[in-house]
């Protein structure tokens, strides 16, 4: 007889509702995390009354109703819309692409006006493609919006954010920035969006509750032993390192933060501002005190927490945040899915181990799926 049903490695989003519902049907769980803290990128710390997204901004959103009943039994979240603003060369550009920045960018005050001066814009990129789908980013922003909002608003922050030119990238990326033709910043399109009330460490210790758990656990320094005390593994790491990295290592990309404490109520008066040019080192400054303060509660508290953040070529010791999903990569990744695919007893699961680029409620979805099977 084994000690657990299920270890699980990782207690981010997939290994914390994996936890969550395998103890619902009954089954002990053991979830290990060889961070020094549980919840995975979704990790907050409390600092000056303020809770910081130590591995970046984490804005939850989702038109899955059962998504958002579910997470919002666990702990209720706020009103927060996620409304970034592009600084380019010190002019503002609201985000994503709307009449505002239309306005902002030519002067166009009506739809047609806005309209008549995109299509004026694309003209020359979609003859260029003589029919055929954009190859790659660059391809794909001008077909969509045109030179000038790809040259101020597109180009320096993905070669930024990716560290190679739009033309080497992949067109999919930029098909999730929506282009409205009404003045609407609000950034996702979604039924639903919010941060948790007091923070993603609240969702976290919800889904964990009366759940074992070890911090500071790095499976792979006791993989026998560990594997030996549950009938099957929950992993969420990386899926190359399952394999030590037999067939070769998946590329990321990786993003490094400086935070600063500031002794003033308000920093850039909004959660997310963008720095789309290309000189400028960092891609964004969050001010983490907005997601959750609004209207007076920003003066109440009188400090604030910014971090810069800065892209960064992914080596191995470093975080590896987003998976770099180009055909080299995606080729090794199905090798190694192929090896999982034979694992009777191990479930691989998440950003890391599905080596897919997932946004948190998706995680949950995934889970919510096999919630059943569990
Ligand atoms: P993770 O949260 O990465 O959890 C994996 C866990 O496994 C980690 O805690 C890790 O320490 C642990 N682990 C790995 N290897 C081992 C090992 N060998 N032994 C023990 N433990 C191990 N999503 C949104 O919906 N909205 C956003 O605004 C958003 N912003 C993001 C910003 C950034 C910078 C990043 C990187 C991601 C963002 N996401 C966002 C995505 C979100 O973080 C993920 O969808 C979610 O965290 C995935 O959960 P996970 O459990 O798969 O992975
Ligand atoms: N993007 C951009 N300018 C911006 C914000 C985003 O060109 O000011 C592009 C960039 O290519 C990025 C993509 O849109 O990779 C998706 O950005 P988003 O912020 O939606 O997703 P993230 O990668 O931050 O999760």
């Amino acid at each position: 007889m084994k000690t657990y049903d299920y270890l699980i490695v990782g207690s981010g989003l997939f290994g914390a509702t994996f936890a969550y519902f395998a103890k619902q049907k009954g089954k002990k769980c053991l979830v290990v995390d060889k961070r020094p803290h549980l919840g995975g990128n979704v990790y907050c710390e409390l600092i000056e009354g303020i809770n910081v997204h130590k591995y970046g901004a984490h804005i939850f959103h989702t038109s899955n109703k059962d998504v958002w009943d579910f997470v919002n039994s666990i702990v209720p979240f706020n009103r927060y819309t996620n409304c970034p603003v592009a600084n380019y060369k010190g002019k503002l550009y609201n985000l994503p692409f709307n009449m505002n920045t239309f306005y902002q960018m030519w002067g166009v005050i009506t739809p047609d006006e806005a309209m008549a001066k995109i299509e004026e814009q694309r003209r020359e990129a979609v003859a260029a493609l003589q029919g055929r789908e954009p190859a790659n980013l660059e391809e794909q922003a001008l077909s969509l919006v045109g030179r000038d909002i790809y040259e101020a608003l597109i180009k320096g922050y993905t070669e930024k954010q990716w560290g190679r030119p739009c033309e080497e990238l992949p067109a999919f990326i930029i098909k999730r920035l929506p282009v409205r033709l009404v003045f609407d910043n609000n950034y996702f399109n979604d039924a639903y969006q919010g941060i948790p009330i007091g923070g993603y460490n609240k969702l976290i210790e919800g889904l964990l509750e009366g759940i074992e758990t070890r911090i500071n656990c790095d499976f792979f320094a006791n993989r026998a032993e560990l594997s030996a005390l549950a009938e099957k593994i929950v992993y969420t790491g990386q899926i190359d390192e399952y394999y030590d990295f037999r067939l070769g290592h998946l590329d990321f990309r990786t993003v490094s933060f400086e935070q600063e404490t500031l002794n003033k109520q308000n920093y850039q008066g909004n959660a997310v501002v963008n720095y789309t040019e290309c000189v400028v080192p960092y891609t964004r400054i969050i001010e983490h005190k907005h997601f959750e303060m609004f209207g007076q509660a920003v003066y109440d508290c009188p400090k604030t927490v910014i971090s810069r953040e800065f892209s960064t070529e992914w080596k191995p010791g470093m975080e590896p945040y987003y998976p770099v999903n180009d055909d080299k990569n995606n080729e090794l990744y199905l090798k190694y899915k192929a090896l999982a695919e034979r694992e009777e007893n191990v479930v691989f699961g998440g950003r890391l181990a599905e080596y897919k680029y997932y946004d948190m409620a998706p995680v949950i979805e995934q889970v919510m799926k096999r919630k059943d099977n569990v």
